[in-house]
């Protein structure tokens, strides 16, 4: 493992050229809900980079902790940059980054919104460098954890792993994680990007406070709203964080395994 700003430039020239891949976490700065701290993303994609890279052969990036966030920003405190910027800040993170003879990018993304951005970054550095960039997202690697939807925002996995992480951070006292609000009768919210009307989908683009005044909500089918958070402790938000962090470790070492052709 290199931490890449922990290191001297003298040490830099010798240990980069060790190291296959660099792992480049963000996240966001943006509303919760109401018993999670704002720097929920980062602070969850920072730790997960860190315990990857602890264990593998990787350079690991301080993390960018802005992302683009602008859906959320009826809330107070949401921070966010404009989807270009996101894109052309981790262009010119990555192109620094490629100079040290690096070939393999991997992003570890706290927050869904950043995705639209990284994957055309991803892609340009293809193009550019012919380099192989990924993008691991803890909370669509799996569907369910523990028995837990992933994806809801601010629901029970991301708690735990706050929980997990910094425990001072969370207020449980605050904690509801309610359902979208539908925005007919016909038409249901999954989620701020997705709508159901009748059996079939939709991508229909909302801001946060169109479907939730809490700010958390679920975002998966047929969920149901979360009101009970007393399974949710710090023993098992490491549980899960252990458990994204194997598999993360192992994609990592088989991502370091593939082939391009030239
Ligand atoms: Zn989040």
């Amino acid at each position: 493992m290199v931490s890449w700003s922990e290191i001297s430039w003298v040490e830099a020239e010798k240990r980069l050229k060790t190291c296959k891949t660099a792992i480049i976490p963000l996240g966001s700065v943006e509303q919760h809900g109401p018993h999670l701290p704002l720097g929920t993303d980062w602070i969850i994609a920072q730790e997960l980079a860190k315990r990857i890279s602890e264990k593998t052969e990787t350079a690991v990036l301080p993390v960018l902790p802005f992302g683009y966030a602008e859906y959320h920003m009826d809330f107070p405190g949401t921070l966010t940059l404009t989807q270009d910027h996101l894109r052309e800040v981790m262009l010119d993170v990555c192109r620094s980054v490629l100079k040290s003879g690096i070939k393999r990018i991997l992003f570890v993304n706290g927050h869904g919104g950043n995705l639209a951005s990284l994957r055309s970054v991803c892609l340009k550095l293809r193009e550019e460098f012919g380099v192989l960039c990924a993008v691991a997202q803890w909370f669509d690697i799996f569907d369910e954890v523990e028995g837990w939807k992933a994806t809801e925002h601010g629901g029970m996995i991301e708690t735990c792993l706050m929980m997990g992480i910094r425990p001072d951070l969370v207020d449980l006292r605050k904690a509801i994680v309610p359902l979208p609000k539908p925005l007919s009768d016909q038409i249901r919210t999954i989620s701020i990007n997705r709508v159901k009307f009748r059996n079939g989908g939709i991508h229909l683009f909302l801001r946060t406070r169109d479907v939730t005044k809490e700010g958390s909500m679920t975002e998966t089918e047929d969920s149901k709203p979360i009101t009970d958070f007393s399974s949710a402790t710090p023993e098992k938000g490491k549980e899960i964080l252990n458990h994204f962090v194997e598999y993360l470790v192992d994609f990592c070492r088989e991502f370091e395994r593939t082939q391009l052709p030239s």
